[in-house]
């Protein structure tokens, strides 16, 4: 079985390898105050932070998962308010549950076939954090680094942005947000189960404001620990060792990310040729990771069941394009033999319909 799921995604083959040697290592036994896996942990960072070309003064924090890094931002950054600009599932749930924490959670739903305005982006008070989905898995939208640099160049206020099916995939313009996170089961090509939070320093400074430790996930409580190379709780210590060894063997990011975009605008085009329509019409605003194509509801299954039967597993609709779309992940991790073996699938199934 091959899988375009986008997450819980293909897993780099080179992990079974992996697997067997942090069991080898006894690494994985370890106390995590212990100076071997700090050591790991340190090293792991650094990994990231040099493929990933992560600004120097940005740190790395691991949590369990994207989902959490919602909760964090909302107990420990958000001071007051937050301003919520999505177009889609995921984007939305970030802002119903900092709601439930914060109760101040502004709404800004934007058109899926364009990039949010500006003028509708006021925040009612410099603190108020500006939170946004970089990729928007549910949908197959992604927001350009053009935006994002116009808006750090406009506003002062923390940005944090969900990027968790992108991060590891393409390149982030890290210094026009404060705050990136995702989880590794993603483009990171890892077993699922850990989320990689980035932070800049002035997140930390309007954490350290806010000055919230009530919590076991608590931003700054969590930070007082990876500065001395530890977690705050018993971590995911084998995530962490495998998230280290595919940090050494990806190539930096630049490279991971020119192959993805080829990839993409391939994808894009193959699709188009064999007369699938895509979710979004708009080319500026399309995914490279995620590409998501609309079929009518009997179809998008009738697809879906077909590929499982050649040994494809496709990636469901999610939210409100749940059943009239696919998903294909378009991640590092697959391989061109992989994506030869759908395309093969696809191209069959496009000409069947044409005959019939
Ligand atoms: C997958 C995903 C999440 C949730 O990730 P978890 O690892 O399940 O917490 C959040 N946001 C986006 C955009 C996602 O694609």
């Amino acid at each position: 079985m091959i899988t375009f799921y986008p997450g819980p995604s293909k897993v780099y083959p080179q992990v079974e390898d992996y697997l067997h040697e942090a069991f080898e290592s006894g690494l994985i036994s370890k106390n995590h105050r212990s100076e071997p896996f700090m050591r790991m942990l340190e090293e792991t960072i650094r990994n990231l932070k040099s493929k990933l070309a992560v600004p120097d003064d940005y740190e790395v924090y691991f949590t369990s998962s994207a989902t959490e890094c919602w909760e964090i931002i909302a107990q420990s950054v958000i001071r007051d308010s937050s301003l919520h600009i999505f177009n889609g599932a995921f984007g939305e749930k970030w802002k119903e549950y900092t709601q439930n924490i914060t109760g101040k959670a502004k709404s800004y739903a934007y058109d899926p076939e364009q990039l949010p305005d500006f003028s509708e982006i006021t925040v009612s008070s410099p603190d108020e954090v500006i939170c946004l989905t970089h990729n928007e898995t549910s949908n197959g939208t992604a927001i350009p680094a053009s935006f994002l640099n116009k808006l750090r160049s406009q506003v002062q206020n923390v940005i944090a942005i969900d990027a968790t099916s992108s991060m590891a995939g393409v390149e982030m313009p890290w210094e026009s947000a404060d705050i990136w996170y995702a989880s590794v089961q993603k483009c990171f090509g890892l077993p699922a189960g850990m989320g990689v939070m980035i932070v800049s320093p002035r997140a930390i400074t309007q954490a350290e404001q806010v000055g919230e430790r009530s919590h076991y996930n608590s931003l700054l409580f969590i930070r007082d620990n990876f500065l001395k190379n530890q977690t705050p709780y018993t971590p995911n210590t084998l995530a962490i060792y495998l998230l280290g060894k595919v940090m050494k063997q990806v190539a930096p990011i630049k490279e991971v990310s020119s192959h993805t975009g080829l990839r993409a605008a391939d994808w894009y085009s193959f699709l188009k040729e064999n007369n699938y329509q895509l979710l979004i019409e708009n080319e500026a605003v399309r995914s490279e990771t995620v590409v998501a194509v609309y079929a009518e509801k009997d179809r998008a299954s009738y697809l879906k069941k077909a590929a499982k039967q050649a040994g494809i597993t496709l990636g469901n609709g999610y939210g409100k394009d749940k059943e009239t779309s696919f998903r294909i992940a378009n991640f590092p991790a697959i391989d061109d033999k992989e994506i030869s073996i759908l395309k093969d699938f696809l191209i069959r199934e496009a000409s069947k319909t044409a005959n019939e």
